[in-house]
């Protein structure tokens, strides 16, 4: 049984393409014009759809919500999809909510904390990169894909270990993580080197990260590789944050967290909320916007970045210029100059018009920088208001939020929360506000620590993690906790002009 009676399809945001199923987009990863995939058009969610979420589980919101989007799924098979997604996250609700009570003098101002890091590596990520294997297992099955397909990602940290997580004994796809030798923390590092499954590699790098980054896409675009790898019958694929099968599970969380404030009487349904959320590539936040378009009850939403503030400039001046001075932060997640999935955005707000999209994209490739006019810029304000925080801004809002409330936040979620404040004081706008929390505070102890008036530049890793549970008395995440016993499996390091070889002897490894 297919669940629409029309097939919602997808196009590319930079040329008119005969449009393609949702499962195909989901394969194919990004168009061949170098576009991202988006939906033709942007279904409905009524507000009786909405009310009808209030008694399910977080699956099954799941399902009522994309099914709007992968039409050509069944209902069965994306509930398979998402019990299997979400089984082994550490809470029952799969995303719990805190309300704190933001300005203590007005107790209408209510923050809804959407904790979006209950899944198996304590980060947001989880919530997509372990629905994209299911979704990709049933789409290859849709398409009687006859390859085996190869997952290969170079990461900084976080992804490596979420892909390996989400990819971790898939049948008919094998995951191949390479990371920088040195260049991730030692929790990260652990939890991807003591990864286990038959179908995983990982494997350092000797270089930094963009050496291991250029190492990965120039396989990618190698002919002679696909060649071999297809006599191996491997096709590659990669499960970066562009795929439509990241960004539509992204969607549902926010739908789920709007179901619960009004379970929780902190609005009546219809009524509106805004939404907060911690910025990098613009993923995350431009669920938040399709939620919106689809209907949910949402008056404005509020991108939070670190100082690398590109977006914050963007929203303010309508020119985007990524030729900014590049910071480490605290929130390292959010270290992005180029956030891609804006391209998204910029194709739905200019009603569909690729040429235009097309344009600002050679631009920012060739200068750095485009600038949109100063009607599209109206929309967007209408829609979003941007805002960024310091790292002393971060750092306080954490020791803060923890004295007032006893409530423990990340680095990530901090710059939201601190957004959100500034947002409040300078618009006095006080709806209750959805807010994405996307990491434990337990994967950025250092930072968490250092704001709560502990130094621990000398303290090992994992000890940090014992020192802030002792400190605030909440529970270290169990797949953290366990990373001190954890057995090592992946020891490989190799020079960078050995990457191919080492992906073409993984590609034919049984
Ligand atoms: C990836 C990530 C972000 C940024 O999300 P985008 O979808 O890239 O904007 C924020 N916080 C954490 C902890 C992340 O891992």
């Amino acid at each position: 049984m297919l669940l629409g009676v029309r097939i919602l399809k997808y196009t590319s945001t930079r040329s008119k393409i005969e449009p393609i199923t949702s499962a195909k987009a989901i394969l194919q990863g990004l168009s061949n014009d170098g576009g991202l995939f988006v939906p033709e058009e942007i279904p409905k969610m009524s507000l009786e759809e909405i009310k009808n979420l209030l008694p399910l589980e977080y699956e099954q919101r799941a399902v009522a919500t994309l099914r709007k989007f992968l039409t050509d799924f069944t209902e069965t098979e994306l509930t398979e999809c998402a019990q299997v997604a979400y089984d082994w996250f550490d809470d029952a609700s799969k995303v719990p909510m805190s309300i704190l009570v933001h300005d203590i003098k007005n107790p209408t101002a209510q923050v809804g904390v959407l904790e979006l890091w209950h899944g198996p590596t304590s980060a947001f990520k989880d919530m997509a990169l372990q629905m994209l294997p299911q979704l990709m297992t049933k789409a290859m099955k849709k398409v009687s894909e006859k390859h085996n397909i190869l997952i290969l990602t170079a990461t900084s940290g976080d992804t490596g270990k979420a892909a390996l997580a989400g990819f971790a004994d898939v049948p008919q796809i094998k995951i191949m993580v390479f990371y920088p030798d040195g260049g991730v923390s030692k929790i990260q590092r652990l939890q991807m080197v003591t990864q286990t499954g038959k179908n995983v590699k990982v494997v350092a790098v000797r270089g930094n990260f963009d050496d291991t980054q250029t190492g990965v896409k120039k396989i990618f675009s190698n002919e002679n590789i696909r060649a071999e790898l297809e006599k191996k019958n491997v096709k590659l694929s990669s499960a970066n944050s562009i795929n439509w099968g990241r960004l539509a599970p992204q969607i549902v969380y926010y739908f789920s967290g709007y179901a619960d404030f009004v379970k929780n009487n902190v609005i009546k349904l219809g009524e509106e909320v805004n939404i907060a959320v911690p910025t990098g590539n613009f993923g995350n936040i431009l669920a938040a916007y399709y939620a919106k378009r689809m209907g949910l009850p949402v008056k404005k939403i509020i991108c939070a970045s670190n100082i690398n503030h590109v977006l914050t400039d963007f929203f303010k001046t309508g020119v985007y210029n990524r030729n900014l001075t590049f910071h480490k932060t605290i929130s390292p997640s959010m270290d992005i100059l180029i956030s891609s999935n804006l391209e998204r955005l910029l194709y739905h707000e200019t009603g569909g018009d690729f040429q235009r999209v097309n344009q600002f994209m050679q631009e920012l490739s060739k200068t750095g920088k485009y600038k949109i006019d100063s009607a599209l810029k109206q929309k967007l304000n209408n829609i979003f208001y941007a805002t960024y925080a310091t790292e002393e801004e971060t750092l306080s809002l954490i020791k803060e939020v923890f004295g007032n409330y006893k409530y423990l936040v990340d680095t990530h979620t901090a710059v939201a929360l601190s957004a959100v404040g500034k947002y409040r004081r300078e618009t006095k706008d006080l709806t209750p506000i959805l807010v994405a929390s996307t990491a434990s505070p337990f994967k950025f102890t250092n930072a968490v620590l250092n704001a709560l008036g502990e130094n621990v530049a000398d303290v090992d890793d994992l000890k940090q993690l014992n020192k802030l549970n002792a400190l605030t008395d909440k529970p270290i995440p169990k797949n953290l906790a366990s990373l001190a016993n954890a057995e090592i499996l992946h020891t490989e390091i190799c020079n960078c002009e050995d990457m191919p070889a080492e992906v073409l002897n993984f590609a034919g490894a049984k």
